[in-house]
This record gives structure tokens, sequence and C-alpha cells, in this order.
């Protein structure tokens, strides 16, 4: 079985919550350019990220299905891309802590995210994005712990978040010094940065963060000093696979209006929907909204198995979502014609569709990624 979702109807049920709360309250902060942490609230209250948490963290012992479905109905009802992008970034988080945590991390960071508090993972500086090796960020001995020092650019969530896990250098520790910490945005030290000027996903702050010597406890460390890398590259194969699954349950509602829009728009005494060209590019759109659906779907069973495909199936997930996204979107603005060139919903939604070209990894490190896998598991076999 591909897929193991267990109640059908979470989907519809945050699909409602998300329609009364997210959508409603779009369009007012899409042009103050700020998280709408109103409905983030009601929908953490609705339990959304207890979904896929073990009982013993506080969550309701589901799994990552539960979550994904209930993921699926705030993209479809929401209809807001930056909302989910801010809620991508969520889910990543609390799985690299359940995922590398001690006991003593899940204890104190999992449930304040489960309550609503705002996470955020900070990898990109100035100097790297996509090669996060030369990010400068260090961590210096002091005492029984580390003061951290660094800046960190273009970060979902980084200008409201409550909370960050951090990739650093701990220069002491060698060639391998890569390492996460977790870390409380209200310490001393920390300073977030006013969202940047993005052309879309203005609901989805994203901006710099400094550290400017913060303390961090030796506790705080996630997974092993030197093990950063490792733990972020399985970390980010959830947030990969998660824009699969959001590219294809945002852009359902978009291709029903856009069918609906074609079926009362009559050009040459028949409605556009009758011209083949039309149905050529509302299907073309189809086809790419139900493959990037379903290898997501794949891509989540494989890795919640540790099936060696995981990285790779996740990789291509990502892939096929930011050229789905893109593609839909497009598609949109095309069959509206003017309409959808206007500055509008339909101009907007492809201006935020963009973004994922870039968030997650770019489609050229998706590439990477997968050749890289396939010629491991030749070599493998
Ligand atoms: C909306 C949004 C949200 C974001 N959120 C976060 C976040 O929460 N946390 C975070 O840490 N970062 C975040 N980022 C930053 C994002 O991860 C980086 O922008 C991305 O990884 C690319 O890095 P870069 O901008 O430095 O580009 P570069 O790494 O400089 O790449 C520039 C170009 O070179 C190409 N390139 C680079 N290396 C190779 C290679 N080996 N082979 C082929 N092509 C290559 C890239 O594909 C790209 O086309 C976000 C970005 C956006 C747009």
């Amino acid at each position: 079985m591909l897929h193991h979702f267990t109640d059908p109807g979470l989907r519809e049920r945050y699909a409602d919550l998300a329609a009364r709360t997210v959508a409603e309250r779009a369009e007012n902060c899409r042009a103050k350019g700020v998280l709408d942490r109103e409905s983030w609230q009601e929908i953490s209250d609705a339990g959304i990220w207890r979904l896929a948490v073990d009982r013993r963290w506080g969550g309701d012992g589901g799994s990552w299905w539960d979550f994904t479905a209930a993921f699926e109905g705030v993209a479809a009802g929401g209809r807001d891309l930056g909302f989910s992008l801010s809620m991508v970034a969520q889910a990543g988080l609390i799985r690299s802590l359940l995922t590398y945590g001690s006991d003593e991390q899940k204890d104190y960071w999992v449930p304040r995210l489960l309550a609503g508090d705002v996470g955020a993972t900070a990898l990109t500086e100035t100097t790297g994005g996509s090669d996060v090796t030369r990010g400068r960020t260090s961590a210096v001995s002091d005492g029984d712990g580390y003061r951290l020092t660094g800046h960190k650019d273009h970060i979902t969530n980084g200008p409201v978040a409550d909370v960050a896990l951090v990739l650093g250098h701990v220069p002491e520790a060698g060639d391998r010094d890569i390492t996460l910490f977790m870390i409380d945005l209200n310490d001393e030290g920390v300073t977030r940065g006013d969202p940047e000027n993005m052309i879309g996903n203005q609901t989805s702050p994203t901006g710099p963060i400094a550290f400017e010597g913060v303390r961090v406890e030796a506790r705080n460390i996630v997974g092993t000093i030197g093990g950063g890398l490792e733990a972020i590259y399985n970390t980010i194969a959830l947030d990969r696979l998660l824009y699969g699954v959001l590219a294809a349950a945002y852009l359902d509602p978009h291709l029903d209006d856009v069918l609906a829009y074609a079926r009362q728009r009559q050009a040459f005494k028949v409605p556009i929907a009758d011209h083949q060209y039309v149905q050529g590019r509302i299907t073309d759109a189809k086809f790419a909204i139900e493959a990037t659906r379903y290898v997501s779907y794949g891509a989540l069973d494989s890795l919640l198995r540790g099936d060696e495909q995981a990285s790779l199936l996740c990789s291509v997930a990502k892939y096929h979502a930011g050229e789905t996204l893109r593609l839909g979107t497009e598609t949109a603005l095309r069959v509206y014609g003017h309409l959808g060139y206007m500055e509008g919903p339909a101009a907007r939604a492809l201006q935020d569709a963009l973004g994922t070209l870039i968030a997650g990894g770019t489609a050229e490190m998706q590439r990477k990624n997968v050749f890289n896998q396939m010629r491991r598991l030749a070599t493998a076999a």
C-alpha cells in the first residue's frame, strides 16, 4: 500500500478550519508582511502538530501520515502558499528534534512547538545556501557550554520565530565540526531581522537571525558534535517531500477554478474549455499535480520505513514540487488571459510559487542529490 491515511475526515476538518482562518486573513497578512499568528495558534490548538508526535512528548501518538492529511487540508482550504511554507519549516524542526534530540531536548522543546511556538531551521548564510558548509557561524567553548556567533540569512519564520535549530561550526572539533544547536530566540545576544522584501510569500516572513556570543548549554547540541550535516540532510528529506504534498494540495482548488473559468469563458462561439490547446494546458497541470502527489506519498512511505531510496525519492518530490507549482500557477495565469496578468490572485500565486524553486534546496541541488543517490545505490548493488 502506497499511503497509510487512517482518518478520512482529517483532511476535510483542517480544510474547513483553514478556510475559516488562514484564507480569511491571508490578504491582510500579505499586505502587512506578517505570519498569521492568530490562525497559527488556532491550527496548533486544533492539534495539528500533535498528530505525528508520540504521547510521551505531548503528542497524539499518530504518524506523519496523519500530519500529511491535515496539512493537505490547510494547504487546500487556506489557499495561502506562504502560510503552508511556514508550516513545512515547523514540521521539519519537530521531526529533527524527534529524530536527533535527546529525551531531555524532546521534553523541553517539543511541547512548546506543539502548543504554537513558531520554529525555524537556520542553515543559509550570505556565504552560501546550497553549500551550507560555507557558513561561518561558529561556537567556541565557554565553561560547560558554548558561545555561538554568526549571521543567518533567508530563514523562513526567522523574523518571528520563538526557537530555532541552527547549523554552525565547532572549530575545536577539527575537520568534522558541523553541528546543530537548539536556540531560544529570546535569549540574550540573538537579533531577529526584518522580513526580507521578497516577490512572494509575504505571509511567510523570511529573514536574517544574528547571534552575538549567544550562550548555548552543551545539552542543547542536537545529535553529536560533527554530526550536524548528516542530521540536517535527513531532516530536510521530510521538508522536501512536504513541498510535494503541498504543491498538489494547494493547486487542486486552483485547477478547479481554472476549469470552471474555462467552461464559462467563450471564444470563437464555444467555451474556451472546448479548445484542445486549452485542454492540453489543463491536463498538463493535472499530470504534474498527480505525479507530484503520488511521488511525495511514495517518498514519505520510503522515509518512514528507512528505505535506502528515501533520500532520492524526497529529492524527486521536491524537484517536482517546485516545477509543478510553477506550471500550475502559470497555467492559471495563461487560461485567465489578461485577467491573469493583472495584479491579483493569479499573478500573486505565480510569484509565491517561484519561491519554491529556491526554498528547501534548488532544482539543481535536487538533481545533484538524485544523481549521487543513484550512483550510491548502483555501487551498493
Ligand atoms: C522562500 C525561501 C525560504 C527559505 N527558507 C530558508 C530556511 O528556512 N532556512 C534556510 O537555511 N534557508 C532558507 N532559504 C534559503 C535557501 O535554502 C537558499 O536560498 C538555497 O539553498 C540556495 O542558496 P543560495 O541562495 O545561496 O544560492 P547558491 O547556493 O549561491 O546557488 C545559486 C545557483 O547556483 C546553483 N548551484 C549551486 N551549487 C550547485 C551545484 N553544485 N550544482 C549545480 N548548481 C548549483 C543553484 O542551484 C542556484 O541556481 C529560503 C529561501 C527562500 C527563497
